[in-house]
């Protein structure tokens, strides 16, 4: 068991957060009216950055410092040609001056949202396209990349997909660590948390540090992209990785539930079910939602809060991701919604 001090340091440290430079990581929690009921409150990630998804902005928090400590000259980046983490690395690394080289799925039939926004930064004939037919050799082709660079003496390393890395791990924890400040200012407790996971990085970070302050609260995990034994096998890294940053030994993690989306389960896919659910948020909260991740966290919170009867103080974790609405402004079904 560590203490709460003691893990904010090691963020702290890890996050740089004494600089003025620092990526601020502080989101505030305000009440939701979309359930019709008084306890269930939502974490504004999403205004952590307007450009960087809020997870996003976590991870690299702690990612960038250390590039920059190690004088990384070039990145590569790996993923979606619509993914948040690419386009949030095009942001950070490029304003911290680390040149990006993205390996990506693609190209898309069609360049929609994020990954028009991307081109602003890189331009197409920098990315290295790579079809879904060798895409599980994309290791064996950024690994070559990667050794002609290093033989002419560049400095480089290479962000997985979703920035899934012990490096974006002290980052990743500060979703605890800022909730518990929320707590703390709210004088409310959580008894149940919903999260987002795409790889799953910020989410099995949360349930690490969870136990690593031996914290007991029930987590709810909405798996988006992957299936649960993935959850699983990725929960285990970043148990090892947190036993290496906080130099403790975890032994039993609180107790957490995984779910796929209520509804569209296919990673990306959308229907107007999710459409009407953005529109009734917007209505009643005054909230965006995006219908890749927040979306369906909403839906199936909605789902699981019915079906589990659950009581007490809930907080859903709204990570952000508001841009990739873009990429579907002229989809038929956002249209049939809004009119
Ligand atoms: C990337 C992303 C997630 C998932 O983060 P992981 O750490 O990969 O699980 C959730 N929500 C939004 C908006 C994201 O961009």
């Amino acid at each position: 068991m560590i203490q709460e001090k003691e893990l904010y340091r090691k963020v702290a440290d890890a996050c740089r957060w004494e600089t003025a430079e620092a990526f601020r990581l502080q989101s505030r929690i305000h009440r939701l009216r979309w359930f019709d009921r008084s306890d269930i409150w939502v974490k504004r990630d999403d205004e952590l950055s307007f450009g960087v998804s809020g997870t996003k902005l976590r991870k690299h928090a702690s990612i960038i410092p250390s590039l920059k400590q190690n004088g990384i000259e070039e990145v590569v980046v790996i993923g979606g040609s619509h993914s948040n983490n690419v386009l949030s690395a095009a942001q950070t690394l490029t304003e911290n001056n680390i040149r990006i080289t993205p390996f990506l799925l693609g190209p898309p039939s069609q360049k929609l949202g994020n990954a028009k926004l991307f081109e602003l930064f890189v331009d197409d004939s920098e990315i290295h396209w790579i079809s879904r037919a060798h895409w599980s050799h994309c290791e064996d082709l950024v690994n070559n990349y990667v050794e002609k660079r290093k033989s002419l003496g560049i400095k480089i390393f290479v962000l997985p997909e979703g920035a899934h890395h012990p490096l974006a791990l002290p980052g990743s924890l500060s979703i605890l660590t800022d909730t518990l400040r929320n707590e703390r200012e709210s004088g409310v407790r959580f008894d149940h948390i919903f999260i987002d996971a795409g790889t799953g990085m910020v989410a099995q970070s949360l349930l690490a540090g969870a136990a690593a302050l031996e914290r007991k609260t029930i987590f709810h995990v909405v798996v988006l992209a992957d299936t649960f034994e993935n959850f699983k096998s990725g929960l285990s890294r970043v148990i090892q990785y947190t036993e290496a940053f906080l130099g403790v030994s975890l032994t039993s993690l609180p107790a957490y539930r995984m779910y796929y989306p209520a509804t569209a389960r296919s990673f990306g896919s959308t229907n107007s079910t999710i459409f009407k659910e953005i529109k009734r948020i917007a209505r009643k909260d005054g909230i965006l939602t995006d219908p890749v991740y927040s979306a369906k966290l909403f839906l199936t919170a909605k789902q699981a809060i019915l079906d589990h009867a659950l009581e007490g103080n809930i907080l859903l974790i709204h990570s952000g991701g508001g841009l990739a609405l873009t990429g579907f402004m002229d989809h038929p079904m956002f249209s049939a919604v809004v009119g």
